[in-house]
């Protein structure tokens, strides 16, 4: 089908978060060969462009002034096999966990820590998604991407090309805007190459009964878990983690170690220290926090909730006020997850 423009369209529907934004413009993109067109419309010329996956890692807090393109590219296909390896490639607009789920099925492993996260295949590499130990830098071959400036001309980064760092990438920084990403491809392996370090993990399995796990025995408990411990945004509006856990210098780590021992902490890159920024807002007494409909979530307190009615400019509001008060109680900065417009 060629390119549908459409005025004036309801965001709501199209964020996890639930905010009540228009786009001015709005187009779904189906096929790759519509690009050139897309680049060369009117509506695009003009901009500003929002590329969108699943609106799951997004805060609108105004009417999108421009044209909204829902990134909708489809299909999964297998590239090749290299020993156990086998490199798949999957479409920007795939659902990620419909993807992690049809690699299960196939016997093409490695990405089973990453189950339930919402979102697209696409979006993926954006901010380097991780969860349970794995991040998508681990599996992820290759991003091919279509060069905006050159009339959606195909270029193909490698994974050190990408320059990950958590949940960080060169799409959310040199790329972003100039490189629109159609497909990802990862090396997954008919061996199973379990990740069970973490607690949450090792106690679901034994609760599941679990002694001898599969690749999909942890899809499993990594599902039960993020349904007993994260909102669903179908029922309560949220972006997942609203903020990254912030990264301090050794000599901060320990003096704030000295006044809270029991702080959760955990090595990063050249000697820093990760600290879990949802203790940190717990410990300002903000889990379940509600100003009106926004809200920190009262299980999870790294995640702010949408309890119905809430403006994105309110939900805005309340991630300024947490930063601040974690700020002004152990002086470190809470830099936000989602992207906010
Ligand atoms: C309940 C919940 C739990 C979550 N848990 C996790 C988690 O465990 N770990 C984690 O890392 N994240 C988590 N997230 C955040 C979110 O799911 C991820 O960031 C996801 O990758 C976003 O995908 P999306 O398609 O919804 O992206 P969108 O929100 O649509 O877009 C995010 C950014 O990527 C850009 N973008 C989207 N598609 C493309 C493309 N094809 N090319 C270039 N740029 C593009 C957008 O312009 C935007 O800047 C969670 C979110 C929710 C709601």
């Amino acid at each position: 089908m060629t390119l549908q423009f459409r005025a004036d369209v309801d965001l709501r529907p199209y964020n996890t978060f639930g905010m009540a934004a228009r786009a001015a413009h709005f187009c779904q993109l189906d096929n790759a060969a519509d690009l050139p067109a897309l680049l060369a419309h009117p509506l695009y010329r003009q901009g500003p462009v929002l590329w969108l996956g699943g609106g799951s890692n997004l805060l609108l807090t105004r009417d999108y002034p421009g044209l909204v393109v829902k990134v909708a590219l489809a299909g999964i296909r297998l590239l090749g096999e290299d020993g156990d390896d086998v490199i798949v490639e999957a479409a920007a607009g795939e659902n990620w966990h419909g993807f992690v789920q049809h690699a299960l099925a196939q016997g093409w492993f490695g990405l089973e820590n990453l189950s339930l996260i919402p979102g697209t295949v696409g979006a993926s590499p954006v901010q380097n998604i991780g969860a349970y130990g794995v991040e998508v830098k681990d599996r992820l071959l290759e991003v091919v991407c279509a060069r905006l400036d050159r009339n959606g001309e195909a270029l193909t980064l490698s994974n050190a090309e990408c320059r990950f760092g958590y949940r960080d990438s060169v799409f959310k920084r040199e790329a972003a805007g100039r490189l629109l990403v159609t497909a990802v491809r990862f090396r997954l392996s008919r061996r199973a190459d379990l990740r069970t370090g973490y607690g949450d993990i090792q106690k679901q399995l034994q609760a599941d009964g679990v002694d001898q796990p599969t690749p999909l025995d942890i899809s499993r408990a990594v599902v039960a878990i993020r349904q007993s411990k994260l909102p669903d945004p179908a029922v309560l509006g949220n972006a997942g983690s609203f903020f990254k856990n912030p990264v301090v210098d050794a000599r901060q780590a320990a003096a704030l170690l000295e006044r809270h021992p029991q702080l959760p902490n955990y090595p990063a890159a050249d000697g820093r220290v990760k600290l879990a920024a949802g203790w940190l807002i717990d410990q300002c007494g903000l889990k379940g926090y509600r100003d009106g409909d926004a809200g920190v979530h009262d299980k999870q307190a790294l995640v702010l909730v949408n309890h119905g009615q809430a403006t994105g400019a309110q939900m805005h509001a309340l991630a300024r006020k947490v930063q601040g008060s974690v700020s002004e109680k152990f002086g470190v900065a809470l830099e936000p997850e989602p992207l906010i417009l």
